[in-house]
């Protein structure tokens, strides 16, 4: 059997990579760290995910290795008491406080070893399996995969048959959602109960004394959105309802952004994408555009048109046959100021990008996209 190593936190990204492995049919030893932290509950549920799995007869090893003693030197929210975890969005710079200094490389170094032990034991090649994904880097810079390209190299260098081990970062390009997503279609190929499975997990950094989420922190919203986002409930217990939490989390989501489109965007951008406003015509930088190139949207880069579909239709806005094949521009009926119109949206972020009109080239299916020039970026290529 193909062997693997990895860390498991009791969160919902390394529960997901456990069920992940096992549905690529590997053996895996699964390392759990206690290091001071607050939210310890999370080793409890690893242990309780660990017996249902072997219960429905998989191999899979678990270890719980203390490091309280040593780091408990270390400054940092998640395990000082005189420090109250930050509640906001994920991605706000109070969250900071829940890094713990070097927690990453620490973990690495001791999985590393492990793996290297069962090589010499078994004399077989190992994974060391991280859960690592693009969503965590703002954050956390020991999540970002180029560190861990440098770890690798320097273990490597450091250690006799360290050619049998390697690392394995099947979510690197994955955001929270799609590994859930992930996690879902493997329990079903291996007959799993997702929300058993799930609710043995926990990633609040304060839950109350009965184990139960704020859902109020910025990895808890994180998760309740990923959860939200592939159609299902949390099967874990909040200290509020799952409609409470999850309105919170929305909101906490939607403010977030908005902050965030302010400060990135100009008035007039952040005007017609947000908040559906109209440029007036022959004022946009991209109405009268000709070079090659593609169109994508301001907010978040998504690409919407090439200018192989745009034409002159002397409307005074960017006008285009069709959409990119990739775009999947959301319609939506809009009967605002009077008429019946279709408004067209970034399927990615939800910006307001203009309407659709019948009277484009019938060659091409007579569609008209009237978009904001304030709505997009433009790239050009030769
Ligand atoms: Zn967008």
């Amino acid at each position: 059997m193909k062997r693997a190593v990895m860390a498991l936190s009791g969160g919902m990204d390394s529960t997901s990579l456990l069920i992940h492995l096992l549905n690529q049919e590997y053996f895996v030893d699964c390392v759990s760290f206690k290091y001071g932290q607050k939210h310890i509950i999370e080793i409890e549920k690893a242990s309780e995910n660990i017996i249902y799995l072997k219960n429905k007869g998989f191999t899979v090893n678990h270890e719980i290795v203390d490091l309280t003693s040593a780091m408990s030197i270390f400054h940092s929210a998640l395990t000082t008491d005189e420090m109250e975890i930050p509640e906001g969005h994920y991605e706000e710079e109070q969250m900071k406080a829940t890094v713990v200094p070097n927690r990453n490389a620490i973990f690495s170094s001791i999985i590393y070893g492990h793996a290297l032990s069962i090589v010499s034991r078994e004399k077989k090649d190992v994974k060391i399996a991280l859960g690592v994904h693009s969503g965590d880097h703002a954050i956390y810079p020991d999540c970002r995969p180029e560190f861990y390209e440098s770890l690798e190299q320097s273990f490597r260098i450091g250690n006799w048959d360290s050619e049998k081990v390697e690392f394995l970062l099947p979510y690197i390009d994955d955001d929270k959602s799609s590994i859930l997503l992930d996690a879902l279609l493997c329990c079903d190929e291996l007959e799993l109960d997702f929300d058993t499975i799930f609710s043995n997990t926990i990633t609040s950094y304060n839950p109350d004394s009965e184990g139960r989420s704020s859902g109020k922190t910025g990895s808890d919203i994180e998760r309740i959105l990923a959860f939200k986002e592939i159609g299902r409930i949390d099967p874990i217990d909040y200290v509020e309802s799952w409609e409470i939490v999850l309105e919170n989390a929305i909101s906490t989501e939607l403010k977030y952004k908005d902050e965030y489109y302010k400060e990135k965007l100009t008035d007039i951008q952040y005007n017609v994408t947000r908040n559906s406003s109209t440029e007036y015509p022959f004022s946009g930088e991209l109405w009268d555009e000709k070079r090659f190139g593609k169109y994508t949207c301001i907010c978040c880069g998504h690409l919407l048109f090439t200018s192989e579909m745009k034409f002159d239709s002397g409307c005074g806005w960017p006008s285009f046959h069709s959409e990119h094949d990739e775009a999947s521009i959301k319609q939506i009926e809009d009967r605002t100021h009077g008429m019946n119109r279709v408004e067209v949206k970034c399927s990615k972020c939800d910006a307001h990008l203009g309407h659709i009109f019948n009277d484009g080239p019938m060659k091409y299916g007579g569609e008209r996209y009237c978009i904001n020039s304030a709505s997009m970026g433009f790239e050009e290529r030769e």
